[in-house]
C-alpha cells in the first residue's frame, strides 16, 4: 500500500485549486482523477463567467467566496497570463413587475461588498447595447469572462511545480476511515491502494457517492444528490452585444443569459432541466423556449440563428422547488473524521470562487 500526505479526489477546477493550495503549503499531494485529463465534467461545461457576487444571500459561503474568489481570480489571471476579459454585464428588467427585483439585487450586492453596480435607465442601457430591449437595468462593471481551460492548466502547472502529481484514469472506487488516515481503493488501468493522512473530496457530481462509499464515514453527513442540467444554445454569426446580458434571476437559476467566450462566440443558457442520471445531450426541441426567453430582451434575434450547443449539470443538494442551498465545505469539525474535507453542492459560482474555496479547505485541514 502506498502512503501519501494528501489526496485530492477530482481534477476539476476546484480540485486543482485545492491541490495548488496544498502544494503551496508544502504538502505532498496526489490528485486522483477518473478521466484521462483535467476538467472534463462541470468545469468545462459552464458559462465561464467571473461573477461579481450579486445573487447570493449576504453572509453565505457563496456570497463571501464569490467576492473573495473574484478578486483572487482576476489577480491570478493577470499574474499567470490566463486569458480573461473584464467585460461587465447588464442585468435587465423587461416588465414593470421586475423593477423591485432590480432594487433588491442592488441592495443585496451592496451587502455582499459589491458596491459598484450602477442603475441604468432603458435609454442608458440601450446606449451601451443598442439591440437591447429593457425598461431598466443594472450595470455590473466587475463581471468578466475567463478561458476556464487555460485557468485549469495554470493551476495544474502551479500545483505540479510543488510536490504534486496528477494521476489520470484513476477512479477512486471506495475507501475506509482508519485511525492512521483514510485508505482509498483506486481502480483503472493500474489499480492500487493508497493510505492518505488527508483527503479532499472534490468529486463534483459524484461527491455524495464518494462520501457514502467511505466505510466509517457517518452517513447522516452525506447530502442528497440531485442533478439540474443546464442546456446551452450557440448563436451562429456575430453577437451584437459586447457585454454579458442577464434577465432577472428566477428561483431555479440565473435565467437564460448571453455570455461570450474568449474567442467571441456567443452562447445562451443555461436553462434548468432536472434529470435522474448524467446525460449531456441537448434536446433540439428546447429551441422554442430559448427563442422566447431571449427575445424578451433581444427582440431582433432572427429565426434559425440558434443551434444546440452543450450542457452542464449542477450538483444540487436540494431538489426541485426547494430553496437554493449554500456551498457545503464539510471538515472534521462537522463530521468528526480527521483529515477529511468534503465539498458538496459546488455549483455556480464555483469557478469564480475556486481559489477562495481552496483557502477554506486548507483552513479545515
Ligand atoms: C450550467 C453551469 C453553469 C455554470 N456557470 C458558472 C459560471 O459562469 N461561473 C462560475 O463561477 N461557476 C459556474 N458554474 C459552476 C462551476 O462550473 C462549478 O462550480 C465548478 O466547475 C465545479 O468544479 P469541481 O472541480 O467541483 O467539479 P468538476 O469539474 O465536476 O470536477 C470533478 C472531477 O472529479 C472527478 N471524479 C468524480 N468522481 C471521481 C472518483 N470517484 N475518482 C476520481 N475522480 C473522480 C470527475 O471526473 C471530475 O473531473 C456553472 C455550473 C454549471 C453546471
Amino acid at each position: 500500500m502506498e502512503t501519501v500526505d494528501s489526496v485530492v479526489v477530482g481534477a476539476g477546477v476546484v480540485g486543482l485549486a485545492v491541490a495548488r493550495a496544498l502544494a503551496r503549503a508544502g504538502r505532498e499531494v496526489i490528485v486522483l482523477e477518473a478521466a484521462d485529463t483535467i476538467g472534463t465534467e462541470t468545469s468545462s461545461r459552464n458559462s465561464e463567467v467571473i461573477h461579481a457576487g450579486i445573487y447570493y444571500p449576504p453572509g453565505s459561503l457563496k456570497a463571501r467566496l464569490c467576492v473573495a474568489g473574484k478578486h483572487a481570480l482576476y489577480a491570478y489571471c493577470a499574474e499567470h497570463s490566463v486569458p480573461h476579459r473584464n467585460c461587465g454585464k447588464l442585468i435587465v428588467a423587461t416588465a414593470p413587475d421586475q423593477l423591485a427585483g432590480l432594487d433588491k439585487l442592488r441592495a443585496q450586492a451592496i451587502a455582499n461588498g459589491v458596491g459598484d453596480l450602477r442603475a441604468l435607465t432603458a435609454d442608458e442601457a440601450c446606449d451601451l447595447e443598442p439591440e437591447l430591449r429593457c425598461i431598466a437595468a443594472l450595470l455590473s462593471p466587475s463581471t468578466g469572462i475567463i478561458d476556464s481551460h487555460a485557468y485549469m492548466l495554470a493551476l495544474r502547472g502551479d500545483a505540479e511545480s510543488g510536490d504534486t502529481m496528477v494521476a489520470f484514469k484513476s477512479p477512486v472506487s471506495r475507501g475506509s476511515v482508519r485511525s492512521d488516515g483514510i485508505v482509498l481503493e483506486v481502480g483503472g488501468t493500474e489499480p492500487m491502494t493508497v493510505l492518505a493522512r488527508s483527503v479532499v473530496n472534490s468529486a463534483g457530481l459524484h461527491a455524495p457517492h464518494f462520501a457514502a462509499s467511505l466505510a466509517g464515514f457517518p452517513t447522516a453527513h452525506v447530502p442528497p444528490c440531485n442533478y439540474a442540467k443546464g442546456n446551452y444554445y450557440s448563436l451562429s454569426g456575430r453577437a451584437p452585444f459586447s457585454r454579458l446580458v442577464y434577465p432577472m434571476p428566477n428561483q431555479a437559476g440565473l435565467g437564460v443569459h448571453i455570455t461570450i467566450d474568449m474567442a467571441g462566440q456567443a452562447r445562451f443558457g443555461p436553462d434548468v432541466e432536472w434529470i435522474d442520471r448524467i446525460d449531456y445531450s441537448v434536446d433540439p426541441r428546447r429551441a422554442d423556449r430559448f427563442y422566447a426567453a431571449i427575445r424578451e430582451y433581444w427582440p431582433g434575434l432572427a429565426d434559425g440563428r440558434l443551434e444546440p450547443g452543450y450542457a452542464g449539470i449542477r450538483p444540487k443538494i436540494v431538489g426541485p422547488g426547494e430553496p437554493a442551498a449554500d456551498f457545503v465545505i464539510q471538515g472534521p469539525a462537522e463530521h468528526g473524521v480527521p483529515g477529511l474535507v468534503n465539498l458538496f453542492g459546488i455549483e455556480s459560482p464555483g469557478l469564480t470562487a475556486s481559489l477562495a474555496i481552496a483557502e477554506q479547505v486548507i483552513r479545515r485541514l
